[in-house]
């Protein structure tokens, strides 16, 4: 029987980087996990993620994204990985949104390169984009965007070469009172370790449903790859930098790998199973973007051309959850 210091359970990119990071410790470690690294049913598993600073007053996001970046620098340049893309990041606010001068104000404190267009500048910059309601924005031009499937792959990989053991295997949801020492996974075989975290995204409310179902919130999210006339450049990077119309709740990024240009409606869809979850769109919200598309990038002549629900994943609260199970006790 092989015991381990700890079993992280889930290699989306929470997980493979705990596992990655207890690794760097010493720790002996197994990675657990039911689909595969960045598989597509997971939050992480998608082509592109936005790693940007600003988050209003959040000092502790802007701090951690700064971090974060750094960490994912030093991975991919240790391992000759093309995972992140640099590309300027635009916020585009609404006017005089308190939000917006809280982000210059936080982007500052921590030390974050920013500039700061009105509109004048703004149409200069991204004359593409149509601007109306909007009167400035913010732009982090160090910020850009992760290459998010292959980073979590990446990660899973590195984690291995330092010695994490990694199983494809579905973890059961554990019934035990008290302490925990082992899981059982559906290949009837049974783990046992000193400590065990649960990096399970979406599917954390069906593992511990007396403590979570009402809490975590696992919602579709929409999101839409859109085609560009081959003539037109200013859809590609540096013409077009990553984007959020905080008003709109939209953002997205330009045609990165020539995979087209991505936008994501940021409202909370229907409640999903991560599991069954239907991924197609429907028409009437396929329609709905194609009218927003046309007035925020009229110039660009786009259409969507893929188009596909996520599942997205919300802790009640909107924050984080990093936490211990309130019925177990820590051994060890
Ligand atoms: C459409 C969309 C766009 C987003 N855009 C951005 C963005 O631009 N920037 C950004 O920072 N964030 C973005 N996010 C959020 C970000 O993707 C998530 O916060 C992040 O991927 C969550 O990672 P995770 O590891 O918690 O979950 P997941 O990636 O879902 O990983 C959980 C893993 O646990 C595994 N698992 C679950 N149960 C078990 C079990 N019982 N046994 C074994 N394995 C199990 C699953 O198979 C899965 O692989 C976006 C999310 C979505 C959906």
């Amino acid at each position: 029987m092989k015991t381990y210091d700890v079993a992280v359970i889930g290699a989306g990119v929470f997980g493979a980087w705990t596992a990655l990071q207890l690794a760097r410790r010493g720790k002996r470690v197994i990675l657990l996990e039911a689909y595969g690294p960045g598989h597509s049913r997971s939050s992480s598993g998608d082509e592109s993620r936005i790693i940007r600073m600003g988050y209003g007053k959040d000092e502790i996001y802007t701090r951690w994204s700064q971090r974060s970046l750094a960490q994912w620098k030093e991975l991919f340049a240790r391992i000759v990985c093309r995972c992140f893309m640099r590309q300027a990041f635009c916020g585009l606010p609404v006017p005089m949104m308190r939000g917006s001068r809280k982000t210059r104000t936080t982007l500052r404190k921590c030390g974050v390169p920013f500039e700061e267009l009105d509109s004048t500048g703004l149409r200069a910059c991204f004359p593409q984009i149509g601007l109306d309601g909007i009167h400035d924005g913010v732009l982090e031009p160090h910020s850009g965007v992760i290459v998010a499937r292959r980073a979590v792959a990446a990660t899973v990989a590195e984690a291995i070469r330092l010695g994490v053991t990694y199983a494809h295997a579905l973890v059961e949801s554990p019934k035990n009172k008290g302490t925990l020492q082992s899981v059982k996974t559906n290949n009837g075989e049974e783990i046992f370790a000193g400590h065990f975290v649960f990096a399970c995204g979406a599917w954390l409310g069906k593992l511990f449903p007396e403590i979570l179902k009402q809490r975590i919130l696992s919602r579709g999210k929409k999101f839409f790859i859109l085609d560009c006339h081959p003539e037109i450049h200013v859809s590609r990077p540096p013409a077009l930098p990553t984007f959020l119309f905080q008003n709109d709740e939209s953002y997205g990024m330009p045609d990165i790998e020539n995979r087209g240009l991505k936008i994501a409606l940021d409202a909370h869809g229907a409640a999903v199973d991560p599991d069954t979850q239907s991924r197609v769109v429907s028409e009437k919200s396929a329609q709905q973007m194609r009218e927003y598309v046309a007035r925020r990038f009229p110039a660009l002549g786009m259409r969507p051309s893929r188009k596909r629900e996520s599942v997205n994943t919300k802790y009640l609260e909107r924050r984080f959850l990093i936490d211990r199970h309130p019925k177990w006790k820590i051994c060890g």
